[in-house]
């Protein structure tokens, strides 16, 4: 195996477990003696050392500022059950959780660093896991982490891999990036876009993994789905940046008298029109609208329209650190625009899913929006991502979904 030496002293976050090595702290590369080229290839596994040749782990070799990213820490091999093992103990950690019930079969599988295998996302619909590689490292290894899964996940007959968009932009990878890897031939395709729903806390969406966003759905918000439902009993609601419909769904088991589902994607609208007959199909309740926000805001104001209680699940504003800035204008300004909406003694439920964007500065933006159309705020709950996103403590860039639930004087 291709071997790792650190400068001196790099070895610090290695021993404190975090699993990244940056190319700035690598002194020298000694490859493996018949190595094809003069460097490591993307995507290889490679043993890391430090200075004075202790052996602290091996990892996937990445190109760019993240030049390794570690697996197993202590060790200078893989053991031949490791993507097995890793697998069982994500799993494990969601049957503890009790995420696994009949009533519940979506949850996230595994969530890169959080779960010990960066650069691997991998959700799971009903008897459907949808893997995603953000690492060249991870897509070497699809065939092996569709083997872990199917031995592991009693209820996944089916693996779609969908990486097209995840891996790094230039990477020259081996093999497709999208596709089949496992697939129940009894079933004809025409199941997934008619007949498949997979069961949220007992209530049934559409996952439209082939075309949708990430992986299809946004697991990352049941709970503070499940927080909506206990506040909608007889509001007018407005569901802003709603894709398939998830706080919706929510918000009329919860007793809603009306609900507003608004994103800019009509694949979203038509998804959430299929999910809300599928659940409540004699609901008159819901109306959903194709527009953009701040059109969409704007011209309700003008209309006169206000509501009890608003949501505001906005894609990431940041997508990186450089964008922060521009991305808290942005905050403040579709929250301003929504406070002025609703009515005294309402509610405003907003998050930012930007990493690169902190707790306090979100925060901040908020209340300067409070601030700027002159309404009194209180924050009820934060809100955060749930535990099958789980954050590794030697990780905390790992942390990204913020919310905050405002009582508005
Ligand atoms: N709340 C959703 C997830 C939201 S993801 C859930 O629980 O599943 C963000 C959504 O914002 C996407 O569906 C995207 O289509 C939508 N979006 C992006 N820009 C928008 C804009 N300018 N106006 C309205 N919707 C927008």
């Amino acid at each position: 195996m291709t071997t790792i030496i650190l400068k001196p002293h790099k070895e610090e976050s290695l021993l404190r477990f975090h699993p990244w090595v940056f190319s700035g702290a690598i002194a020298r590369v000694i490859l493996d003696a018949g190595h094809k080229g003069d460097a490591p290839e993307e995507g290889e596994l490679v043993c890391v050392q430090s200075s004075t040749s202790n052996v602290l782990g091996v990892g996937h070799w990445q190109v760019g500022s993240i030049a390794v990213r570690i697996l197993s820490f202590g060790t200078d091999a893989l053991p031949a059950d490791f993507w097995h093992t890793r697998i069982r103990a994500a799993y494990k950690v969601r049957e503890s959780l009790g995420l696994v019930r009949k009533d519940n079969n979506t949850f996230r599988l595994v969530h890169g660093e959080g779960d010990n295998l960066p650069g691997l996302i991998v959700d799971i619909y009903a008897d459907t896991a949808v893997v995603q590689a953000h690492s060249v490292g991870m897509h070497v290894c699809r065939k092996e982490i569709a083997d872990a899964i199917l031995a592991t996940v009693q209820q996944v007959q089916n693996i779609y891999y969908k990486s097209d968009d995840t891996l790094p932009f230039k990477a020259p990878v081996t093999g497709d990036k999208i596709g089949w890897l496992v697939r129940d031939t009894e079933i004809p395709e025409s199941r997934d876009t008619e007949e498949f729903w997979s069961i949220e806390n007992g209530l049934s969406f559409r996952i439209d993994w082939l075309r949708g966003q990430k992986t299809g759905f946004f697991i990352d918000q049941r709970e503070n789905r499940a927080l909506v439902e206990r506040y909608a009993q007889g509001k007018d609601v407005l569901n802003m940046f709603c894709y398939t419909g998830g706080f919706s769904l929510y918000a009329l088991r919860g007793g809603a008298k009306t609900v507003d589902s608004v994103d800019v994607s009509q694949k979203a609208i038509d998804l959430v029109n299929i999910n809300v007959a599928k659940n409540f199909p004699k609901a008159k309740n819901h109306t959903a609208v194709a527009a953009d926000a701040f059109e969409y805001l704007s011209a309700q104001k003008s209309a006169g329209k206000t509501y009890d209680l608003i949501i505001l699940d906005p894609p990431a504003f940041a997508k990186h650190r450089d964008a922060v800035k521009n991305a808290l204008r942005g905050y403040q300004r579709i929250n301003a625009k929504a406070i002025e909406m609703i009515r005294p003694g309402g509610i405003l439920f907003t998050f930012s899913c930007s990493q690169a964007v902190d707790k306090e500065a979100f925060r901040l933006a908020v209340f300067s929006a409070a601030a700027q159309v002159g309404r009194s705020v209180r924050i009820l709950h934060q809100l955060h991502q749930p535990q099958d996103h789980p954050i590794n403590i030697y990780h905390p860039e790992g942390e990204y979904l913020k919310g905050l639930v405002l009582y508005v004087e």
